[in-house]
């Protein structure tokens, strides 16, 4: 397979167009057999349920090159599972999740010239999406979806190493109790703009969000979960019913007690606990774990004990081993890595 001549370690987190996607269509209650495309461009009604209400949800997951040569995905079921209860929640049918595997396999393997090779630190990101496509002018869901899958190549999350991140606590909420906080739709994201535009105006890499009924105890950023690490070396993280289920932090606390014999706990957890805390991370598909140093809340600042120059010890072998799972230098869980081919 003739690899695209791209310039692999100076790629960054933008859209570049690769040559097929995957389309699936619903009319009549059932989905097509779907198919692959070369069109990079979408046809839908101006009166489209996703244009007028936002009914759409989404997926993000990557494919990538393991030393010995191969092309994997991550636990690609759990994209699927949270896709499937994503669209429940909007009132979509169901892609089911067998169908989601198999599109994701042959859109990546349509794509092989574009994952990028083993040791660029780069990655093909995939994109699965649904949303709703006929007419909807009175408030209902739509009776007619397209399921998509898109690829594109992304660079290395951390050009030379991962900086730990400056963040502050938001005064905008994220999620209400009992909303919709747990999927992953475009609903979610529209409106964390104004507070991430407005945070990086500020000087801060991110938003932290607390729960929206107290503020009080901490949910997540705009787009992954946090994870800590207490002074006895226990990793917490936050356990509440707003907050998107990241697939990243669900195997990091997994790795933590199976690989690395340490505790691990998801519970609530009181902002003001957090400046007890040695270490902080983001998890997500993105960067797996990007670090935070310091906390600002309303110029009170928390600087973490790791500080802002490496990871903390645990998250770096929290990280070292996840991403040793990932790339097949360190054995797998059974399924959590799909191979592609
Ligand atoms: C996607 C997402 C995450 C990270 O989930 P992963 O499955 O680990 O990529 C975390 N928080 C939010 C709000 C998200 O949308």
């Amino acid at each position: 397979m003739e690899k695209k001549n791209i310039d692999w370690g100076s790629l960054g987190f933008g859209y570049i167009k690769t040559d097929y996607r995957y389309i699936s269509e619903y009319k009549n209650g059932s989905w097509d057999e779907g198919t692959l495309s070369t069109d990079d461009t979408v046809r839908i009604n101006e009166c489209a349920g996703v244009l007028q209400y936002a009914q759409t949800v989404f997926e993000g997951l990557k494919a990538y090159t393991t030393e010995d040569g191969r092309i994997v995905t991550f636990r690609p079921d759990l994209n699927g599972e949270r896709l499937k209860s994503s669209a429940e929640r909007l009132e979509m049918p169901v892609f089911p999740v067998d169908r989601f595997i198999d599109a994701v396999v042959e859109t990546v393997k349509a794509n092989q010239a574009f994952v990028p090779p083993f040791g660029s630190g780069a990655s093909l990101y995939i994109r699965p999406y649904m949303f709703g496509t006929n007419p909807v002018i009175g408030v209902k869901p739509a009776d007619e979806y397209q399921f998509r899958i898109l690829t594109t190549p992304v660079g290395p999350y951390f050009k030379g190493g991962a900086k730990p991140i400056t963040i502050r606590v938001s005064d905008f909420d994220r999620a209400a109790p009992h909303g919709t906080g747990h999927i992953k739709a475009g609903l979610n994201y529209a409106m964390s703009l104004h507070a991430i535009v407005d945070a990086h105006k500020q000087g801060f890499d991110e938003n932290m969000y607390l729960d929206a009924a107290t503020r009080t105890k901490v949910e997540e950023t705009g787009g992954a979960n946090f994870l800590f690490v207490t002074k006895d070396n226990k990793v917490v993280t936050p356990k509440s019913d707003s907050i998107l289920p990241s697939i990243t932090r669900r195997s990091l606390i997994y790795v933590a007690k199976e690989y690395l014999g340490l505790e691990a706990e998801e519970r609530e957890i009181p902002f003001e606990e957090v400046k007890e805390f040695a270490e902080c991370g983001l998890c997500g598909t993105a960067a797996v774990i990007s670090p935070v140093g310091k906390i600002v809340d309303h110029g009170k600042e928390i600087c973490f004990p790791s500080g802002m120059e490496k990871m903390g010890p645990v998250t770096q072998k929290l990280y070292d081993t996840l991403t040793g799972i990932q790339s097949g230098k360190i054995e797998a869980p059974k399924g959590w890595i799909k191979e592609i081919c």
